[in-house]
C-alpha cells in the first residue's frame, strides 16, 4: 500500500491512500477517456483544480509522451492555492519515482516561486504547463483557454465546497469546447446538479478502490472555438537583436517554431539592452492590478531560466533592498506587501538594523527586501537567448513586406513607430547613464542591490555600479561627467554611510530605453494586421517583462493557453494608443 499526504488546512488526503496513481488513471484518464481523447488532435488542452503534489500532470505527461505522436501537443493547466514546496512535491511521490522516472525531478527543479499569480513552465516542446497559484474563485476568470478536458481534483466537497461552487461550474463552461469532458472521484448530488446547471451531463461510474460510485459527462453546448494555430516549423522573422528580439527567438524556438533575428547593426544587444550588468526586480505598485500580475509573473518566470543559465549569463543572486527613504515610500510598500500577498520567503519589510544586517554595511531607512531579485549580464543574456538562432546582421527593415515569413515580431523599440502600420504609435526614448566605481573598503562590503530610484550594486570584479540618470531630454549616449556625478550623490543621500568617500569611477556605460506614454509595455497583436506582434516599451524592467512578452506571443501565435491573467494581458494591449490616437484625432477634427 502506497502512504498519501494529507493537508492540514482541509484535514484531507491529497489522493488515494490504497495508491494515488491507480486512482488517477482509473478516475481522471478512464473518466475522460485517455489517451483516446487526444487521438488525431494537433493539440489538447486539460485543465485541473487543485495541482497538490502535480501526480496527476505528471501521470498524463508519460501518458502522453507514450501515446501521442511527436507533433501533437499538450497544454495542461492546473490551479493551486496552497502550493506544496518542491521538497514536500519529491516525498510525496517517491512510492512513484520508478514509473515517473525524471520527470518528477524536472518538474521540482522548474517549480515557479510559491507567489500569487500565472506560472507558465515549459516542459519540452510538447508539454506546457501553466501552473495558477491562487483561489480558485480568483483564478479561473483570468484564464484564456479552449478546454478539452477537466479533473476536478479538489479535496471533497463537505470539506472544501468552495472548488465546487456554481461559480467554478459556470466558468468550466466558459473554457470548455463543444463536447469537453470533465471526471471527478466524487458523486456529491450538489456537484452533479451545479454541472448539469453549467450544462455538463453527468453520468455516474463505479468509483476508485473502496468509493461506490464517481462521475464523468461532458459539455453539451457550443463552447469555445476550436483554433487555427499557426503550424509549428513556420518562420518567424524578428525584427530587432537587443533582450525583447532574442527573448521572443529563444521561447518561440522551445514550441517548436523557426526563428529569424534580422538586426540593422552588427551585433547584438547593440542598444538599451547592452548594458554590462542589468537588475532584475518586478515593477512595484500598490494595488495587484493587470501590471502589477504581469511584473509579478514576468519575475517569477525570469528567476527560473536565471538559475537555469547561471554564470552563462552572470546571474548574480543576491536580493535587492528598496529603500523607504520617505514616509510616503514606506506607507506605499506597506500596503503593496500586503496587496501582493507574497510569502515572507520571496518579500519581507525590514527595520533599519535589519536592512543594514542585509546590506552589509549601515543604513538610514528600513527597506523591502526581495531575496531572489539580482543581476544579470543583458549583454550575455542576449547572446544566450540568440544561442541557437539564426541572426541576420547589417539587416535593416524597411519595409514589412520585403519580409519573407509567416509571422512578424516587431522588437525594435522605438523604432517600431517608424513603420507605417504604427505610424499612431508614440513612444517616448529616455536616456539612462550608469557609473562604475573601483570597490573602496566601504563598498566592498556590501552584500544585497540597494535601490532608491537609483541604486548601488554589490561588488562584483572588484567593482561596484550605480545607476541610472533618467533623461528624456536627452537623445546621446555619450559619457557625461555630470552624469556620474548625479548618480552618485543620488547614492550617497540615499546612504548617507558613504557620504565621506571619494570614489574612483572607472568606466560609465549609456543607453536610450524606450517607454510608453502610460508607462506600459506594448505587448501583443499590432491590429489590423494578420501575423503581426509587437514587443516593446519595458522601459527599465526589460529583463523580466520581454521574458514573459515572448511567452505570451508565443501563445498568440500558436493560439493556445494564455501564459498570463486575463488583467495583464489586457494592460500590455497594443490597441490602447489606436483608440487613444483616434479619440485624439476625433477631438481635433
Ligand atoms: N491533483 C492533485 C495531485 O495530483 O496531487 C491533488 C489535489 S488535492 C486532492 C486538492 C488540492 O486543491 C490541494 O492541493 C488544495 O491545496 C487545493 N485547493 C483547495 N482549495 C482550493 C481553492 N479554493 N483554490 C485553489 N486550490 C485549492
Amino acid at each position: 500500500m502506497k502512504g498519501a499526504p494529507r493537508s492540514s488546512q482541509f484535514d484531507d488526503i491529497y489522493f488515494s491512500a490504497e495508491d494515488g496513481l491507480a486512482e488517477t488513471r482509473h478516475v481522471f484518464f478512464n473518466g475522460n477517456d485517455l489517451p483516446h481523447a487526444w487521438e488525431g488532435k494537433d493539440s489538447f488542452t486539460i485543465a485541473e483544480t487543485g495541482f497538490g503534489t502535480g501526480l496527476n500532470f505528471l501521470a498524463v505527461w508519460k501518458l502522453f509522451e507514450e501515446n501521442a505522436a511527436p507533433t501533437q501537443t499538450l497544454d495542461f493547466i492546473s490551479v493551486e492555492k496552497y502550493p506544496l514546496t518542491p521538497g514536500e512535491i519529491s516525498t510525496a511521490l517517491e512510492p512513484w519515482k520508478d514509473q515517473l522516472g525524471d520527470r518528477i525531478d524536472i518538474l521540482t527543479q522548474q517549480y515557479p516561486l510559491r507567489v500569487n499569480g500565472f506560472h507558465r513552465i515549459k516542459i519540452n516542446q510538447q508539454i506546457t504547463l501553466t501552473l495558477i497559484f491562487d483561489d480558485i474563485a480568483d483564478a479561473f476568470p483570468q484564464i484564456t483557454a479552449a478546454v478539452d478536458c477537466w479533473f476536478l481534483d479538489g479535496f471533497t466537497p463537505a470539506k472544501n465546497p468552495d472548488m465546487w461552487s456554481r461559480y467554478v461550474f459556470q466558468q468550466m463552461a466558459r473554457l470548455s469546447k463543444k463536447g469537453a469532458s470533465y471526471a471527478t472521484f466524487t458523486a456529491a448530488g450538489d456537484v452533479r446538479r451545479g454541472l448539469q446547471e453549467a450544462g455538463f451531463s453527468v453520468e455516474k461510474k463505479k468509483g476508485f478502490g473502496h468509493k461506490r460510485d464517481m462521475i464523468a459527462g461532458s459539455y453539451l453546448n457550443q463552447g469555445m472555438p476550436h483554433s487555427k494555430p499557426l503550424h509549428k516549423k513556420s518562420r518567424i522573422a524578428i525584427i530587432g537583436g537587443g533582450l525583447a528580439g532574442t527573448a521572443c527567438a529563444y521561447v518561440l524556438k522551445q514550441y517548436g517554431y523557426e526563428p529569424v533575428i534580422y538586426e540593422a547593426s552588427q551585433t547584438l544587444a547593440s542598444g538599451a539592452s547592452g548594458n554590462e550588468r542589468g537588475f532584475f526586480n518586478p515593477r512595484f505598485s500598490k494595488h495587484r492590478d493587470g501590471m502589477a500580475n504581469f511584473f509579478i509573473a514576468a519575475y517569477a518566470q525570469f528567476i527560473r531560466l536565471a538559475r537555469q543559465a547561471g554564470e552563462n549569463i552572470e546571474y548574480n543572486p543576491c536580493g535587492a533592498l528598496h529603500l523607504m527613504t520617505t514616509p510616503e515610500k514606506q506607507e506605499r510598500f506597506k500596503e503593496m506587501q500586503e496587496n501582493w500577498g507574497w510569502h515572507d520567503d520571496h518579500m519581507r519589510l525590514l527595520d533599519k538594523e535589519q536592512a543594514s544586517e542585509t546590506a552589509g554595511i549601515p543604513q538610514a531607512y528600513g527597506a523591502l527586501f526581495l531575496p531572489d531579485s539580482g543581476s544579470v549580464s543583458p549583454q550575455k543574456l542576449c547572446a544566450y537567448y540568440a544561442k541557437d538562432i539564426e541572426v541576420r546582421y547589417n539587416s535593416p527593415i524597411e519595409n514589412l513586406a520585403e519580409v519573407a515569413a509567416d509571422a512578424i515580431i516587431l522588437c525594435n523599440a522605438s523604432q517600431a513607430a517608424s513603420f507605417d502600420c504604427l505610424s499612431w504609435l508614440t513612444l517616448e526614448e529616455v536616456r539612462g547613464q550608469v557609473t562604475k566605481i573601483a570597490a573602496n573598503e566601504k563598498t566592498a562590503k556590501i552584500k544585497s542591490n540597494i535601490h532608491y530610484g537609483g541604486y548601488i550594486s554589490c561588488p562584483q570584479d572588484g567593482s561596484n555600479v550605480i545607476g541610472a540618470t533618467f533623461q528624456k531630454w536627452i537623445g546621446h549616449t555619450d559619457i557625461l561627467e555630470e552624469d556620474h556625478d548625479r548618480n552618485l550623490t543620488h547614492m550617497q543621500e540615499a546612504v548617507p554611510f558613504l557620504s565621506d568617500q571619494i570614489f574612483e569611477v572607472t568606466t560609465g556605460w549609456a543607453g536610450i530605453r524606450t517607454a510608453s506614454n502610460d508607462r506600459f509595455p506594448l505587448v501583443g497583436a499590432v491590429p489590423g494586421l494578420d501575423r503581426l506582434y509587437i514587443s516593446c516599451a519595458f522601459g527599465s524592467h526589460g529583463i523580466v517583462g520581454s521574458h514573459a512578452a515572448a511567452h505570451y506571443i508565443a501563445d498568440l501565435i500558436r493560439d493556445g493557453t494564455v501564459s498570463l491573467s486575463q488583467d495583464a494581458s489586457n494592460a500590455l494591449i497594443p490597441q490602447r494608443f489606436l483608440e487613444r490616437a483616434k479619440k485624439k484625432q476625433g477631438m481635433v477634427s
